[in-house]
């Protein structure tokens, strides 16, 4: 197996730099960082602009609807950009490519196509 050189981890870094800001970018649109959890996201809520009425109620229903479509995408989104800040803090501390479970390298293939991987190909989903 190929070992990861140095060249290799900056070019992976520079990629993991760049999707950590368009995971923001992306996250920025419909949440914002949280107040109480470091790392953590917020979907806004909908906002109610005091109206009442049929109307008001009906508009009032779509926006949760709403918010309840985009709660799943922003989880998702949040934990992309949670494994990307961990990949950019492996490689801060060396550890960069080491699987979580087996302990073993990383492919080097997986890492060019999935730079944020924690763990390596026969470890994945188990
Ligand atoms: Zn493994």
């Amino acid at each position: 197996m190929t070992k990861i050189n140095e060249k290799t981890v900056q070019k992976l870094k520079r990629k993991l730099k760049e999707e950590k800001k368009s995971l923001e970018d992306e996250l920025k649109k419909f949440a914002k960082k949280s107040k109480r959890l470091k790392g953590d996201w917020e979907a806004d809520f909908p906002l109610f602009n005091g109206e009442t009425g049929g109307a008001a109620l009906e508009a009032a229903a779509d926006e949760i609807e709403e918010y309840e479509n985009i709660l799943p995408v922003e989880h998702s989104l949040e934990v992309r950009l949670q494994n990307v800040n961990l990949a950019l803090k492996k490689i801060k501390k060396d550890v960069y490519g080491i699987c979580e479970k087996c302990k073993k390298e990383i492919e080097i293939e997986r890492l060019k196509v999935y730079p944020e991987a924690i763990t390596c190909l026969k470890c994945q989903g188990k």
